[in-house]
């Protein structure tokens, strides 16, 4: 199911029925929009021409809000870009880590049960009191449990009580590359400055830095400016520091000295809890007998769970028609695939060229500098060890190899990892940094 396509034929339809636009007046204007995205309650359009997109702002937009807002049982926002401003739209929402959109990632909307508690009210133990006795504070757990929630619902308390406060968010990737473009482009005193001024540091994901020891440089120095000032820092991790085996020392001994809370699986009842509230709000109550199988099912994951609820309520709203346990059974199926997350190549060349701070290029082509090759033979260790993919098929993923080289490469990472604990550690960032980005 593409569900923005979905949403748009839905769009039409009401446009049709209710507003009685007729075929002629959908051929020409809107049938060939396309959603570009939706979230925080906007609807994001794109149509080439320049004049069309104007029209249909001018002419549709109230309609086309309405039938959204109806749709999803709250206001909905619309925007319609055309000719470049795709490009620009999407660089955009790339590079923006100020302070992104955190509607919805309040303390109001995250349900406390045990699995969280002790986390949730730490968090909101720095939120009204940022940059005292919980500073830095440092939330771990695996994915889609709530560390970003509850990250962005610091940051929205903050900037609530405060507007004025300089909140500066930022994925630990995204300080990466930005701090290389900073460099490449002469650029680097302002990337300081953006950082080390902040009165909010919220770092999403900080094990994104690990193993990148210029990185760790500038972010240890980041990082000093800001606690030395007095400022609040808030770091999010998938694991402890005692288990980011590639982390500077000196990092790893601030992240320990933290306030430091977990997130863990919700249990039965706050999963319950979760889908009842999800659903709620998204103008759906569930049945009970629904929401109890859900909850008996999706059991990991907070993301799957709500994935799951969202799949339902556009399946109500477009077919008109109640939700009993065989659609949730097809929801959950779609949602949480059978058997575990195979990630592509691509992702885990990328990953790897990432943490090796090379480029893909180098990766896949056939240089053969120390740290380019090493890193080669690990994509290829991880590929072969993470897929199903044959020698064969993993040869022609890369320039002039073959299924005796790939071997070649397996067998040598193998070796190393026999004798080098560090190959190991290295092996085991990135694994699960590849495996953090499957549910997003
Ligand atoms: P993480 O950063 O740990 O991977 P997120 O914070 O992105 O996870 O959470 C995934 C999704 O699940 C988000 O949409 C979030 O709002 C939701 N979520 C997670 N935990 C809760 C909770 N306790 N109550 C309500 N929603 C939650
Ligand atoms: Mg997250």
């Amino acid at each position: 199911m593409n569900s923005n396509n979905d949403i748009w034929l839905h769009v039409i339809d009401v446009l049709k029925e209710k507003f009685n636009l007729s075929e002629t007046a959908l051929n020409t204007w809107l049938r060939d929009c396309s959603v570009v995205d939706v979230e925080d309650n906007r609807l994001v359009l794109y149509t080439e021409n320049r004049y069309k997109g104007e029209q249909v702002s001018k002419r549709f937009g109230s309609n086309i809000k309405e039938a959204l807002s109806d749709l999803f049982a709250c206001d909905f926002d619309l925007i319609v870009l055309s000719g470049e401003e795709l490009d620009d739209y999407k660089a955009l929402s790339k590079a923006q880590n100020t302070l992104p959109e955190m509607d919805g990632y309040t303390f109001d909307n995250f349900i406390v049960g045990n699995s969280n508690r002790y986390a949730h009210a730490a968090a909101c133990a720095v939120a009204e009191k940022p940059g005292t006795v919980y500073n830095p504070f440092f939330i771990y757990g695996n994915s889609g449990l709530g560390k970003t929630h509850l990250l962005y619902a610091i940051g929205s308390f903050i900037h609530e009580k405060n507007p004025a406060a300089n909140i500066v968010y930022v994925k630990g990737d995204e300080f990466t590359n930005e701090m290389v473009r900073s460099i490449q482009t002469g650029k680097a005193e302002d990337f300081r400055k953006k950082y080390r001024t902040a009165d909010l540091f919220l770092v999403d994901d900080i094990q994104f830095i690990a193993g990148k020891e210029s990185t760790q440089e500038e972010f240890f120095h980041t990082f000093n400016s800001i606690y030395e000032a007095g400022h609040q820092i808030v770091i999010t991790s998938d694991r402890p520091p005692m288990e980011m085996m590639t982390l500077d020392d000196r990092l790893r001994t601030r992240f320990e000295s933290s306030l430091m809370a977990d997130v863990q699986p919700p249990d039965v009842e706050t999963r319950m809890a979760i889908i009842r509230n999800k659903s709620g709000k998204l103008g759906m109550p569930l049945a009970d007998d629904v929401v109890a199988y859900i909850a008996e099912r999706v059991t990991s994951n907070v993301r799957q769970i709500e994935g799951v609820v969202k799949r339902l309520t556009a399946y109500h709203s477009i077919m008109q028609v109640g939700v009993d346990v065989e659609i949730a059974k097809k929801a959950i199926k779609d949602v949480v695939r059978e058997g575990t997350f195979v990630p592509p190549p691509e992702l885990i060349i990328r990953t790897t060229a990432n943490y090796f701070q090379i480029s893909e290029d180098d990766i896949i082509g056939q240089r053969r500098s120390k740290n380019i090759a090493l890193a080669r033979h690990v994509a290829i260790y991880l590929i072969r060890n993470l897929t199903n993919l044959s020698l064969n098929d993993i040869g022609s993923i890369f320039e002039g190899r073959n299924h005796a080289t790939v071997l070649s490469s397996i067998n040598k990472i193998e070796e190393i990892i026999k004798t080098d604990e560090k190959m190991s550690n290295t092996i085991r960032d990135i694994t699960s940094n590849i495996n953090s980005q499957s549910s997003n």
